[in-house]
């Protein structure tokens, strides 16, 4: 996000930690920090001392180097993370967390290392969220690679599919719990959470809780958008079922039935595929036919290898150009679109899509617009051998009854037998426990999450997100985003002014909006972005992975675990402070 003027040389900035104080200015210090985080202990805020010159523990080394004492090393990838510095009791304050999926958990995590005292709350009896018990599809598997859907202490088990299923993924999100103790209070949700003097007042189960701090990690891709279908009435009683993907959980629930499924996206397509295995007939109601890119491009070359880079993300113009982007999109503009294009000539001709009218519009740069828009496999085979019928370009106009059997009629009048239809038809991103007051302030006036790094809103003290920076690396940039939370609490951040930071967020908003076209689920999606965010979010905390461990993620995936240093670094910086007073350390978080 732009907002700052560089304090060194370009070319220090970043590369190390560097010694020192943190470059916060002395009259500014602390300013935007909530009282409480500096109770009883004079003038800790700034200032926290840094590791001379010295890189990012163990960032610039192979993933596979043990680093400490993690017992089941092994079947995580043979990484160990390092035990963080105890800095309990240092600047304690109450948290709680809503959510339980990937950016609760990793939130919780990073904090409570920071020493403060978490709550996490979920209303799922399981955790990790999209991939929950309550969530899963038959068919669902990540979009990026395990190694990529990784956090930065903790990759997957060895032995995963490379694309894991929902299940898989959420064991492994149980055993990050477990492995370094967050235990959150599931089944429990948060009806109202409101501002309480400096703190938050949480209503839970019928009774109110308080906390100094809150983080909302509700999940950006939670709320099911289910249309509201003229006739659903006349179509239930007839023995219809109008069912969301993610409340659709055995392909068995179709068999021998006439099935429609809404929506072109990835889980449209993953759904179908099992759908299309059982059921008498399967329709897909594409509103629009997308671009999708082949897992194994050619059926050689995995995905990853060009859109998992640093080098694929610089294809698509961010709104500053930096090194290589600037040739890219400058002199090398034509090059950068020819590789995007002979990308979509690749996937019309592995797929087929010619042949069953079903090249999408626009071209493949349009990728941008929708999530990755990854090729399910099995689904352009279905196609070929009749199990799938994709009708493109249109929608549901109503459900209804003909001859007492549920039917739906489409835009173009022609009527489908329709026992069950089940909507991938995309989520609604809300906040329906917070106040109106605090969503006037956290959205936009186009309804567009504002928020300062895609964690902070501005103007609202104590209030963070996380999990508003869905990627193509969601748990790295959750995870990095917990700890700009942990910098922030600390009081450890210098931040621009209100009214910058909402400049910043202004322009970052119009940025996406216009290259996205609009996609970007109110500002809480960054594809293709992902590790522009991570490095934003680093350069504010003046930590970086050292320079050729980034510059081999340009013609090689991302490795989130090549992160794994950032978090002890900054726990360090933050244990490196003078202890409190006792009676500071002791002295309970107190809401007036
Ligand atoms: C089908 C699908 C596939 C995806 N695949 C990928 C991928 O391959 N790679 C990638 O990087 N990203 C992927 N994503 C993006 C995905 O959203 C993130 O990877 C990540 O799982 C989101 O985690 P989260 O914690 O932000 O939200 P969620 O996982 O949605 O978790 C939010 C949690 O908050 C809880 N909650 C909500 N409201 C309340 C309340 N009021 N009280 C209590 N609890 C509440 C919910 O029960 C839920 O458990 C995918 C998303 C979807 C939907």
């Amino acid at each position: 996000m732009p907002h700052r003027t560089p304090r060194r040389p370009p070319g220090r900035r970043g590369l190390h930690a560097r010694a020192g104080r943190l470059p916060v200015p002395a009259p500014r210090r602390g300013a935007h920090v909530p009282q409480p985080l500096r109770r009883g202990v004079p003038g800790d805020l700034g200032g926290l001392p840094r590791r001379a010159g010295a890189l990012l523990p163990g960032a610039g080394r192979p993933a596979t180097r043990a680093e400490g004492h993690l017992r089941d090393a092994g079947r995580h990838g043979r990484l160990r993370h390092r035990a963080p510095p105890a800095v309990r009791g240092v600047l304690t304050v109450r948290i709680a967390i809503i959510g339980a999926g990937v950016a609760g958990l990793t939130t919780a995590k990073v904090l409570q290392q920071a020493g403060h005292d978490v709550t996490v709350l979920d209303r799922a009896p399981d955790v990790g969220g999209v991939w929950s018990a309550t969530r899963r599809y038959p068919g669902l598997t990540t979009q990026s690679p395990a190694r990529q859907y990784s956090f930065s202490d903790f990759p997957m088990p060895d032995g995963l599919p490379e694309w894991p299923t929902g299940e898989q993924v959420q064991a492994w999100l149980a055993a990050y719990a477990a492995e370094f103790g967050v235990r959150p209070r599931l089944g429990t949700e948060v009806t109202a959470a409101r501002p309480d003097g400096d703190g938050w007042a949480l209503s839970v189960e019928g009774s109110e809780e308080r906390f100094d701090r809150l983080v909302v990690a509700n999940g950006v891709f939670c709320e099911p958008a289910v249309p509201a279908y003229p006739g659903v009435g006349e179509f239930t009683a007839a023995g219809g079922r109008l069912v969301a993907g993610t409340g659709f959980h055995d392909a068995e629930e179709a068999r021998g039935r006439h099935v429609l499924v809404v929506g072109y996206g990835k889980s449209a397509c993953d759904v179908t595929v099992p759908i299309s295995g059982v059921a008498a007939s399967t329709d897909v109601i594409a509103r629009q036919v997308l671009w999708k890119v082949p897992r194994r491009i050619a059926g050689v070359v995995n995905f990853k290898m060009l859109l998992l880079t640093r080098m694929g993300e610089a294809l698509f113009r961010y709104v500053r150009l930096r090194g290589v982007e600037r040739f890219l999109h400058g002199p090398g503009d034509g090059l950068h679109r020819r590789l995007l294009r002979s990308l979509g000539t690749v996937s019309v001709r592995q797929f087929g899509l010619a042949r069953h009218d079903l090249v999408p519009p626009g071209s493949m740069e349009d990728i941008v617009r929708g999530a990755i828009g990854l090729a399910t496999e099995g689904f352009f085979e279905g196609v070929a051998e009749g199990r799938i019928t994709v009708r493109r370009d249109r929608t549901i106009t109503r459900l209804l009854a003909r001859d007492g059997a549920p039917h739906a009629e489409l835009d173009d009048g022609v009527v489908l037998p329709a026992d069950l239809v089940v909507c991938a038809t995309g989520f609604t991103q809300g906040v329906p426990f917070l106040p109106d007051a605090v969503r006037d302030a956290v959205l936009d006036d186009r309804g567009n999450f504002a928020l300062y790094r895609q964690i902070r809103p501005v103007g609202v003290p104590g209030l963070y997100f996380n999990g508003y920076n869905s990627s193509f690396f969601s748990p790295l940039n959750a995870e990095m985003a917990a700890v700009w939370i942990a910098a922030d609490l600390a009081g450890a951040l210098d931040l621009p002014d209100d009214a910058a930071m909402a400049r910043a967020v202004a322009e970052q908003t119009a940025f996406m909006d216009a290259a996205t076209d609009g996609h970007h689920c109110r500002a809480t999606k960054i594809i293709p972005f992902s590790m522009h965010n991570v490095d934003e979010v680093l350069g504010d905390l003046d930590l970086q992975i050292p320079a050729r461990v980034r510059a081999s993620h340009w013609l090689n995936p991302v490795d989130p675990t090549a992160y794994r240093g950032v978090t002890p670094a900054l726990l360090a910086r933050l244990a490196a402070r003078p202890a409190p007073p006792r009676a500071a350390v002791e002295q309970p978080a107190v809401l007036p």
